[in-house]
């Protein structure tokens, strides 16, 4: 019998006609090589946020079910799309929407979680010789409403579809060729890594790396789902691995998050700061008043913080992480981080789970995630 494997094409992967040929090829090339498999897909380019945008431009309040169904409309173009350039190719295929391949959901519309998946005709399509795609990010409740599982959420689709089919692994493929030490395209002299623990890409992704969701990543570790980052343009099985097991002691990465911004909240006003609940990334009190950090990613655009009386006005702030054990059991690692920091303006930190973070303002944020690298990291 053959292996099942699960491949994940993120949006940019497919962001054109050129490049959907490219993710064909490379798909036919691990048919070829004896494996079954399965394709999460996700929406072409920008195409989410465009989509969304003209939602807004019809309303400023749009309705959580229908942005659902309209948003899922993005994962059926790039699935058919797939599907066509493999026949094209000469290998059979079909695609299904998360609804068809059975990834069953909670009611909640625009951040539902897969509570089941039931891939039969999926499965089938396999037994069959095709190769399955499946939309990502999309997936149905019980009462048969199209749902979607929140920003970035075909790494979950690839990892629920890659645990209920028993894959052998669940390639994570986009334009970057791997897991890095940090932030390639800011630190220089970031180094790709061949290897990291889950625990490790859990913290990592937590604290803003943006190659996995760390909800996938949680997920994977969950499930028991083998896990790869890989690049698009490498060949199918290369990039950084992601075995089961806790963090290592030494620290392995810095991940920078940039798009948070500090709130204060004066009495009054947590009412503002609920409706933003799993969006606060970390909070702690001051002077009797409460001060949250708030990933505006997560707001889904629905909670304008600005505009809620009892609420500061936002202040942009970058969060930095070390990634590793020592960078919290280590006085001396933690001085490090300190110390790097500290010349950047550093704010406040804190040391938790598998790392210590710091927060700067945002305008220094690249320049930190040098010096922090620089210092607990290094080229060696
Ligand atoms: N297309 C969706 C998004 O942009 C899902 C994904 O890319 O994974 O959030
Ligand atoms: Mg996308």
């Amino acid at each position: 019998m053959s292996r099942v494997v699960v491949q994940k094409y993120g949006g940019s992967s497919v962001a054109d006609v050129a490049r959907i040929r490219q993710v064909a090829a490379r798909v036919v090339q691990t048919v070829r090589g004896g494996d079954q498999v399965v394709v999460a897909v996700s929406a072409m380019g920008n195409t989410t946020n465009e989509l969304l945008a003209l939602a807004r431009s019809v309303s400023t309040n749009p309705g959580r079910r229908e942005l659902d169904l309209l948003v899922s409309v993005g994962e059926r173009v790039s699935m058919t799309l797939l599907a066509i350039a493999i026949e094209e190719l000469g290998v059979p295929a079909a695609s299904f929407t998360g609804s068809q391949a059975g990834i069953i959901t909670d009611e909640r519309h625009v951040a539902a979680q897969v509570i089941e998946v039931r891939p039969w005709r999926v499965r089938r399509a396999l037994d069959e010789g095709r190769v399955a795609i499946v939309a990502g990010f999309q997936g149905v409740s019980r009462n048969g409403e199209v749902t979607t599982l929140g920003r970035g959420g075909t790494d979950t689709t690839a990892v629920v579809l890659a645990a209920a089919l028993g894959a052998t692994h669940c390639e994570i493929c986009s334009d970057v060729d791997g897991i890095y030490s940090a932030d390639p395209r800011v630190v220089s002299d970031a180094k790709r890594l061949d290897e990291i623990p889950l625990d490790a890409a859990v913290a990592m992704s937590r604290a803003g790396s943006k190659v996995l969701l760390a909800d996938a990543v949680e997920r994977a570790r969950e499930l028991g789902v083998q896990l790869m980052a890989s690049a698009t343009a490498s060949p199918p099985g290369s990039g950084t691995a992601l075995p089961p097991g806790p963090a290592p002691g030494r620290v392995v990465a810095v991940a920078a998050d940039a798009q948070l911004v500090e709130v204060v909240v004066q009495k009054g006003g947590p009412a503002a700061l609920a409706s933003a609940s799993g969006a606060v990334r970390a909070w702690w009190t001051e002077s009797e008043r409460l001060h949250a950090l708030v990933d505006l990613r997560n707001l889904h655009g629905q909670a304008d913080l600005s505009n809620h009386p009892g609420v500061s006005p936002p202040v942009p702030a970058a969060a930095l992480t070390a990634v590793g054990r020592s960078a919290v059991s280590d006085p001396a690692v933690v001085q490090s981080c300190i110390t790097a920091l500290a010349p950047m303006g550093l704010v406040r930190w804190w040391a938790s789970g598998a790392g210590w973070t710091g927060l700067v303002p945002r305008h220094v944020a690249d320049a930190a995630q040098r010096a922090l690298h620089a210092a607990v990291v290094g080229g060696g």
